[in-house]
C-alpha cells in the first residue's frame, strides 16, 4: 500500500496499516508535517466544520450527531495516543456582536438537546460558548511521534518526492516511482491538482496566521474562535499569542496554493493581536493551504480503481483528518467503512 503524504491524515493512514501488519510506503514532497498539519493553529475541535446546529439543519440531525460523537471519540483516542500533543483545554466560541450571541445559543440548544458537553460563558474573552471536551493540538510533534513508531513498525517513509502522477496500482514521482496495490491519497490542500477528478470538488485556498512573542500576561486560557471561526488564536503556556484568520477579509486572492502570507490578511492579523494582547512584536508569520468542499463534508472516497482520496477538510483536518484516513484503510482493505459512509456519503454531498 502506499500512502501520499506525511501530514495528520497520511500518518493516521500509516498507522493504520502497520498496527494490521500491511506493507506500506508512505511518500511526501518534503516531508514528516510540511503541509497544513506543520502551519496550523492546533485547534482541536469537534463535530464537523460547521457548528452543531448548522450541521444538524444541513445534514440532518442523526448524521449531525453521529460526526460529532465519532470525533469526540477521535480526540480521546489522540489524546491517548501522543498524550504529549494534546492539551485538554476545552476551547472558547466567543461572539463578536448580539447577532452572533443568539447564533452561540442555538448552537448551545442544539448541542444541549442532543446530549453533547456544551457551556454558556462569560470572562475575560467575552461572551459565547464553552466546549469542554475540544483541545490544543501540537500537531508537528504528534506527526513526527506517529512517524518514528511506523518507521520502527517496517513502514518506509520517503521525503523529497514530489508525486507527479497518480493512476492504479501505481504512483509517479520525479525520481521513480512505487508500484502497489492501492494508493490513498492523503492531501488535503492541492488535491484537486494531483488528482484532477475532483476539480470542482475540492478547491484550495490560503489560510494563514502569525506568533507574537511572549505577552507575559495570560489572554487566553484555552483555544478561542471568534466571528463564526474566521478568527482564530490560542496561546502558549510560555506566553505567546498565535493567532489565525481573516480569510473571509483577504478577496479572491485567498483561493490560492501559494502558501506564503500575504499583507492584506497580515495587517488584519496584526491589528487584532493588538487589540487582544496590546503592542507586542510579531516573531513569525506563516500560511498553509487547506481544502475546502461546497458541501461542507470531507472527501472520504474511491476515486479510482485502487485510488483512494482524504481531504477537503474545510480548515478543521486536525480531527477529522485522523477519521479519515484510517477510513481509506478501511476502503481499501475491507471493501467498506462506516466512517467514510458517515462523513461522505454520496446523498450528503
Ligand atoms: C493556518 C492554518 C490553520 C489551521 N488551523 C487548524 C486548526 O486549528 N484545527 C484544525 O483542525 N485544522 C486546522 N487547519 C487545517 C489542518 O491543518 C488541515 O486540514 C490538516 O492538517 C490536513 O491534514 P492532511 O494530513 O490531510 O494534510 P497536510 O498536513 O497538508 O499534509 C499533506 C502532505 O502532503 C504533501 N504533498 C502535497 N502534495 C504532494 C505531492 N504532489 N506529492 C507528494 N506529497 C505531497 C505535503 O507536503 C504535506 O506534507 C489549519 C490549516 C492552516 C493552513
Amino acid at each position: 500500500m502506499c500512502v501520499v503524504g506525511l501530514g495528520g491524515s497520511g500518518l493516521a493512514a500509516l498507522s493504520e496499516l502497520v498496527r494490521r501488519g500491511v506493507p506500506a510506503v508512505g511518500i511526501d514532497e518534503t516531508g514528516v508535517a510540511a503541509g497544513a498539519a506543520g502551519s496550523n493553529g492546533g485547534f482541536l475541535l469537534a463535530g464537523l466544520a460547521a457548528f452543531h446546529h448548522e450541521a444538524v439543519g444541513r445534514f440532518g440531525r442523526s448524521r449531525a450527531l453521529a460526526c460529532y460523537r465519532a470525533t469526540v471519540a477521535a480526540l480521546t483516542e489522540m489524546a491517548t495516543e501522543t498524550p504529549a500533543a494534546v492539551r485538554r483545554t476545552g476551547s472558547l466560541r466567543i461572539a463578536v456582536d448580539a447577532a452572533e450571541l443568539d447564533d452561540c445559543d442555538r448552537q448551545a440548544d442544539a448541542m444541549i438537546s442532543d446530549g453533547l458537553a456544551v457551556e454558556r460563558y462569560s470572562g475575560p474573552e467575552g461572551d459565547g460558548l464553552l466546549v469542554p471536551d475540544d483541545a490544543s493540538l501540537q500537531p508537528v510533534e504528534r506527526c513526527r511521534e506517529l512517524a518514528q513508531r511506523c518507521l520502527e513498525a517496517g513502514a518506509r517513509l520517503f521525503g523529497a518526492a514530489q508525486v507527479l502522477e497518480i493512476s492504479p496500482g501505481r504512483v509517479r514521482c520525479g525520481s521513480g516511482g512505487v508500484e502497489c496495490r492501492s494508493v490513498l491519497v492523503c492531501v488535503d490542500g492541492q488535491l484537486e491538482q494531483l488528482l484532477p477528478s475532483l476539480e470542482g470538488v475540492v478547491r484550495s485556498a490560503r489560510l494563514q496566521m502569525l506568533a507574537t512573542e511572549p505577552l507575559g500576561r495570560i489572554v487566553a486560557e484555552r483555544p478561542v474562535y471568534r466571528r463564526y471561526g474566521y478568527d482564530y488564536y490560542q496561546q502558549l503556556p510560555t506566553g505567546e499569542l498565535l493567532l489565525g484568520g481573516a480569510r473571509d477579509l483577504g478577496g479572491e486572492g485567498e483561493w490560492t496554493t501559494k502558501a506564503h502570507p500575504g499583507p492584506v490578511v497580515q495587517s488584519v492579523l496584526e491589528r487584532l493581536a493588538e487589540q487582544l494582547g496590546g503592542p507586542a512584536r510579531v516573531s513569525h508569520r506563516w500560511a498553509g493551504v487547506v481544502g475546502f468542499t461546497a458541501s461542507g463534508l470531507p472527501v472520504v472516497r474511491e476515486v479510482d480503481d485502487g485510488v483512494f482520496a482524504a481531504g477537503g477538510y474545510c480548515g478543521t483536518g486536525n480531527l477529522i483528518g485522523r477519521i479519515a484516513g484510517r477510513a481509506l484503510v478501511e476502503l481499501a482493505l475491507d471493501g467498506s467503512s462506516e466512517m467514510a459512509e458517515l462523513f461522505d456519503a454520496p446523498e450528503a454531498r
